[in-house]
């Protein structure tokens, strides 16, 4: 099941409920991106939707939490899933 799911032009970004609500994870996912697409909301994770065309597809927020449980999609590459680089 997946929380949040924001969608830019061209990156799609989802936290599934696991990580979202988990107050570690909210930290290090606002943390580790380098353009903020990811804020700690009282211990929650928020999507910062102004902000996720800036995606540079770093891989960083995969490493946070669960395995799989945040996913980064190309919308300009056919929806292809980023994979850690
Ligand atoms: S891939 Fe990098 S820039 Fe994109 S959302 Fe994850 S941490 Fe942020």
């Amino acid at each position: 099941m997946t929380l949040r799911s924001e969608t830019g032009m061209f990156v799609r970004v989802e936290v599934d409920d696991a990580v979202a609500g988990d107050a570690a994870a909210a930290k290090s996912l606002a943390g580790v991106c380098p353009v903020d697409i990811f804020a700690d909301e009282g211990g929650r994770v928020a999507l910062v939707e102004e902000n996720i065309d800036e995606c540079i597809l770093c891989g960083l927020c995969l490493e946070v939490g669960a395995k799989g449980g945040v996913r980064v999609y190309k919308l300009y590459d056919n929806d292809a899933q980023l994979t850690k680089p």
